[in-house]
């Protein structure tokens, strides 16, 4: 069977987890590479440089874009710097899919740029949806550019979805399933004395720092609330969470008549990210099957929404509409950094997140919001949590 894709790909964050398993993926199936981007790995972005030659490659770090300049001086490669050499990168000629695997709502910017030039987009950075949703989605829609999921549950519920009447009409319930991370079962006072190493003990998928630590608080499950509500047109109150410790069951639809469609394989993001990249096509994958033998029982419980709060933060947000997404991914960010850099606990992340839900923001909902929007509210909230965490 011919396995060849020739799609070519520009790859936002590809030395991250996600990034360098594309890379994996994109390598057995045969697609190329137009341009790569990294912040301030050099050492991994000139290795991916020299192997997969793109025509561009960008970190988002000024002096080591300066750096990489150097060290590529050899090649035909072309090194751009910044929010900007990131915002190329998304939009460059030539270039049928962007995959956008940045950490945090830096991604936005680049998303918009991508939708600007036409380019489809496999999106993993789901805060650029969270913190941009409307103005991301009436962007592509008006531009014609598909957004196709990368997040293992948004990809089971758009795999479900395959065949589903058009508009949706009879879909009732998305359920999305969450691991439950590394302090399932656990009480608050358990929690108060957690450190970093605690928080990043993923017991199922192994990722980049900053989603695993969301994954720990379950903002993580809050955060793809948004992104689902966005991503499917469906309202908040029909899309519930489910914990399924295993991670094998990766999200579920319920239609009208109430049957209700899964999608499971082993917890192994190349399947998702591959799907995002042959869709429609499926083609061979290098992920082993699934053998449910193996897990021999699947078990399901719901969240303790008294402990892990992020999660209420996140879909009263979405209730409440306007920039109180932003303002609660902004939040998130700016406590996650404080966390990993010892300077808050970890349930003072709940905290602070929860606490921007008190305040009133400019716009409701409804009234259209701008990238300048987003971006004034997420500069604002930052500066606020950071002088409430002094
Ligand atoms: P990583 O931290 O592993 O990688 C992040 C990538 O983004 C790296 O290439 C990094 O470059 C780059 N980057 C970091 N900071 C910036 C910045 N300020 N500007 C531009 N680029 C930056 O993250 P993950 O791969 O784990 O996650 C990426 C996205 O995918 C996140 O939004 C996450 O929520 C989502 N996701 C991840 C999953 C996973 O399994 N990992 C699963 C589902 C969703 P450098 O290496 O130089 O720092
Ligand atoms: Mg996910």
């Amino acid at each position: 069977m011919d396995t060849q894709n020739t799609k070519r790909l520009s790859i936002l964050g590809s030395t991250g987890s996600i990034g360098t398993q594309a890379l994996d993926v994109m390598e057995k199936i045969g697609c190329t590479v137009t341009a790569l981007t990294a912040h301030s790995n050099i050492k991994t972005l000139e290795e991916q440089a020299r192997r997969y030659c793109p025509r561009l490659v960008v970190m988002t770090d000024e002096k080591a874009a300066a750096e990489l300049r150097i060290r590529l001086a050899d090649t035909p490669v072309k090194v751009s710097a910044g929010l900007d050499g990131l915002c190329e990168a998304a939009s460059l000629g030539n270039t049928d899919l962007v995959l956008n695997a940045v950490v945090g709502m830096v991604g936005l910017r680049p998303t918009l740029a991508a939708i600007e030039a036409g380019r489809d987009i496999a999106l993993a950075n789901k805060e650029t949806l969270v913190a941009g949703g409307a103005l991301v989605m009436e962007a592509a829609a008006k531009r014609g550019v598909k957004i196709l999921p990368v997040d293992s549950e948004h990809s089971a519920i758009f795999q479900c979805l395959q065949g589903a009447p058009v508009g949706n009409r009879a879909l009732k319930r998305l359920i999305l399933t969450a691991s439950g991370g590394p302090f399932f079962g656990k009480k608050k006072a358990e929690l108060e004395q957690v450190g970093l190493q605690d928080a990043l003990q993923h017991p199922n998928w192994n990722m980049g720092a900053k989603i695993t630590i969301d994954s720990a608080t379950m903002m993580n499950k809050g955060l793809e609330l948004i992104e689902a509500r966005w991503l499917f047109d469906v309202p908040p109150e029909n899309i519930d969470i489910v914990i399924h410790r295993e991670s094998v069951v990766h999200s579920l639809v319920e239609y009208d008549d109430n049957s209700v469609i899964a999608q499971l394989g082993v917890p192994d993001m190349r399947i998702p990210i591959q799907y995002a990249i042959t869709w429609p096509e499926r083609v061979p994958s290098p992920v082993r099957t699934l053998d449910l033998t193996e897990w021999g029982k699947l078990t399901f419980y719901p969240p303790d929404y008294d402990t892990f709060v992020c999660i209420n933060a996140c879909r009263a947000a979405i209730f409440r509409g306007g920039l109180y997404p932003t303002a609660v991914n902004a939040a998130n960010e700016q406590a996650v950094d404080l966390f990993r850099k010892g300077k808050i606990g970890f349930l003072d992340i709940g905290r602070l997140v929860c606490s921007v839900m008190d305040r009133s923001l400019p716009k409701s909902k409804g009234e259209s919001v701008t990238l300048e929007d987003i971006l004034a509210v997420d500069a604002e909230i930052r500066r606020i949590i950071l002088e409430a965490a002094q």
